[in-house]
């Protein structure tokens, strides 16, 4: 009885002519995921990927394949021969295991090889009168309590009784890169997990208070990057310190420093973006959940920007925020203590910045100089 995983993905199969390139994308994570745990000899095969299980632990491949984007649904399925009889013991030997005599059961097959001499329905109304017939199940077309599933491709088989739901979105590495901006709080890992959701592959830049940046990459921003790394696949961390602002900026207007400060961090952020490579930049910023988040901030805080800032969370609550981190892994790392940028500046910031005001001030401390400044003191790490 031979063991198989069949991965079914999601909108990666409507996008015609790309559709070779989403699967390779698609392959790469799951074998990068796999690796250690299972044979990695993942195939595609007629709109699918497939691999042998060999043995190996399906909780564990279970774990793994929940953390690649791109998988619609995969079940662990038996092999049979593609003719009538083989799949027939097959679904008999399988249902066994999981049907009670009298139970309500549908057989539900899906043909990848239309030359299969019966249609699906055919089929599946044969394998149905054999579960009653061996099992003593009864056929339930509207409210089955069980369903057992065959797809039927070229040369195999394959039948399985449960559909382990994925994550969906887009495999990493299908949409290009982003820059995320991350501070170690709840909001920013979750979106960056929603642009990877989407296909992006994400760099990080994070901005610290320390003289050093080696004490910001021994902090636990690092952990945070870390927890998100099976979803991402290797990646580069950037750390700027953020002295050359403040010292820059002592003497501007208290309600001030905050803007004035997230548009430092938006000049560095687009320069590092263009020298990595990334289209976008990416916030953990959501409407009015802060004083500093309001409309009015954000068009100050991002004007006069080349790059485009997306912001995931922007329609987002912070509950919703929360339950995703939580979900994910990253909430218990985001709420242990750590020395904010943000924490240095204005409890009470502007919530109506002008942008006349904004120019004035940028002008005072020479911003442009202090981003250059601040870009020389830049380190990057590799995690993978
Ligand atoms: P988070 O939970 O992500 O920290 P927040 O609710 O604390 O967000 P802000 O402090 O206003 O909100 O930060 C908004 C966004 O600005 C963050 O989500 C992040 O993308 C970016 N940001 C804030 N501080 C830093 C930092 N030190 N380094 C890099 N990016 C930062
Ligand atoms: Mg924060």
């Amino acid at each position: 009885m031979k063991r198989i995983c069949v991965i079914h993905y999601s909108e990666i199969g409507l996008k015609g002519l790309n559709r070779p390139f989403f699967e390779k994308m698609l392959v790469k994570n799951v074998r990068r995921l796999l690796s250690g745990i299972a044979d990695s000899r993942v195939k595609r095969l007629q709109g699918r990927l497939v691999f042998p299980l060999n043995g190996a632990d399906p909780n564990r491949v279970e774990e793994s394949l929940m953390k690649v984007f791109g998988i619609s649904w995969f079940a662990f399925a038996t092999v049979a021969e593609p003719n009538v009889d083989s799949i027939g013991r097959t679904v008999v030997e399988d249902a066994s295991r999981v049907v009670k005599p009298g139970e309500p059961v549908k057989v539900e097959v899906k043909r990848a090889d239309k030359r299969f001499p019966a249609t699906s329905l055919e089929l599946s109304k044969t394998l149905g009168r054999m579960l009653v017939e061996k099992l003593g199940a009864r056929v339930s077309l509207k409210n089955p309590s069980k369903k057992i599933y065959v797809e039927v491709l070229s040369r195999e088989a394959y039948v399985f009784t449960e559909k382990k739901k994925g994550l969906g979105g887009l495999p990493v590495g299908s949409s290009g890169r982003v820059l995320s901006l991350l501070s170690g709080g709840i909001d920013s890992p979750i979106a960056s997990y929603l642009m990877m959701k989407r296909g992006c592959e994400v760099s990080y830049l994070h901005f610290h208070p320390f003289h050093d940046n080696a004490e910001a990459e021994n902090s636990k921003v690092m952990e945070i990057v870390r927890r998100l790394l099976p979803y991402s696949g290797e990646t580069a961390v950037i750390f700027v310190p953020s002295y050359e602002f403040q010292i820059a900026a002592v003497n501007i207007p208290a309600k001030y420093d905050l803007i004035l400060f997230r548009r430092f961090m938006f000049r560095v952020a687009e320069r590092i973006a263009e020298a990595e490579g990334a289209r976008a930049l990416v916030t953990g910023e959501s409407l009015a959940q802060v004083a500093s988040q309001t409309l009015e901030n954000m068009a100050a805080i991002s004007s006069g920007l080349r790059i485009p800032v997306f912001r995931p969370l922007i329609a987002f609550d912070k509950e919703e925020i929360v339950n995703m981190a939580k979900k994910i892994g990253t909430y218990e790392l985001s709420i242990k203590p750590y020395r904010d940028c943000c924490s240095i500046l204005a409890r009470h910031p502007e919530t109506r910045a002008k942008p006349g005001v904004v120019k004035e001030l940028e002008k005072q401390i020479d911003m442009e100089s202090v981003v250059d400044r601040s870009l020389k003191l830049a380190s990057k790490v590799i995690v993978k």
